[in-house]
């Protein structure tokens, strides 16, 4: 393989950036040509594609987004859509592709190989709602932007004595208000994996109230409903007045962490020596600080695990 190409895909996510050089310096390293995809599969058919030398992917590794930007496209889940792909690939002589997006993405990577063209995928969500990785990249950086809200909001929650009710993303996996809870101690943390009942999360409060806690903080996941309806809810349970915070796309956005750099280097340079090495489908994997790959197929069935010890813990912890 002496060409291949990289695309960035669905929801962006901080740390896509370090992803992408990785994956050009490390193809290139092995004197490999790296071409740039822009705009998702979008530019896959409309040959929105440039060659990527050493340089392009200079002074990225710290900026959030995705320098060869990110689009959905309809047209590629048609036959007739990923036929022009192929054409296009060809037109340019690149061989391989690695895949940078969600499982929609992936999804349509796996359409790629199927028609013989070899894809390799890096999970790059702010959700970590991947199965059979320990951690997407973007989740610590999006996760370290909610506490950093977090802790302002607590300033000001403690000073006037106020219950805040903060929403933060996650639509079908609750880790980003799961770990957010536990890393700033929040009296209730609703998340879709599991129900938490309007009489808990009252009782919870009052408990608070009672020790004389001067501020209560409840993180609700988008997935369970809006922080304005458990507000609402809570109001007509228990007459207590709340403030609601939606964080909203701020989370997106930002320099990543280190944690979200290396991953992003390790999972990067991983990619490049699985296509190189003729393998195809897989998607590139952190699980007990190992960098691994899975097949993709096999994960489309499967959810990513919902961690029942860490919740209990933020439980425990925030009695
Ligand atoms: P994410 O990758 O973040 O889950 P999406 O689900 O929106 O985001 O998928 C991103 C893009 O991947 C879609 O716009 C489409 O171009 C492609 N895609 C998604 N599902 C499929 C599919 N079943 N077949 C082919 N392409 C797909």
């Amino acid at each position: 393989m002496k060409k291949i190409g990289v695309l960035t895909s669905g929801g962006d996510a901080p740390g896509m950036n370090a992803a992408v050089r990785a994956v050009v310096r490390s193809a290139i390293y092995r004197g490999v040509e790296v071409y740039g995809v822009y705009h998702g599969y979008k530019g896959l058919i409309t040959g929105n594609i440039k060659k990527l030398e050493v340089s392009d992917v200079g002074d990225i590794v710290q900026r959030g987004g995705t320098i060869l930007y990110t689009a959905r496209c309809e047209e590629f889940k048609t036959e007739e859509g990923r036929a022009i792909a192929i054409e296009q690939l060809k037109k340019f002589g690149i061989e391989g592709l690695v895949v940078i997006g969600g499982d929609g993405s992936f999804m349509g990577g796996v359409k790629l190989t199927q028609l013989g063209f070899p894809t390799i995928g890096i999970p790059g969500t702010i959700d970590n709602d991947i199965p059979e990785t320990d951690f997407t990249l973007g989740f610590d950086t999006a996760l370290n932007t909610i506490i950093d809200a977090i802790d302002k909001i607590r300033d000001t929650a403690t000073s006037h004595e106020r219950r805040f009710i903060i929403e933060v993303m996650g639509r079908g996996c609750g880790d980003l208000a799961m770990w957010a809870g536990l890393a700033d101690g929040a009296e209730s943390i609703l998340i879709p994996e599991t129900k938490e009942d309007l009489d808990t999360i009252v009782e919870r409060l009052n408990r608070g109230i009672e020790r004389g806690k001067k501020h209560n903080i409840i993180i609700v996941a988008e997935g369970v409903g809006s922080a304005d309806e458990v507000a609402k809810a809570i109001k007509a349970k228990a007459n207590m007045d709340t403030r609601v915070t939606v964080l909203g796309h701020v989370q997106r956005g930002g320099a990543p962490t280190a944690f979200d750099r290396v991953l992003a280097a390790r999972m990067g340079n991983k990619a490049v020596e699985l296509l190189l090495e003729g393998e195809k489908g897989k998607m590139i994997a952190i699980q007990n600080n190992k960098i691994v790959a899975h097949d993709i197929l096999d994960l489309l069935t499967k959810k990513h695990e919902f961690n029942k010890n860490l919740y209990q813990l933020a439980k425990e912890l925030s009695i």
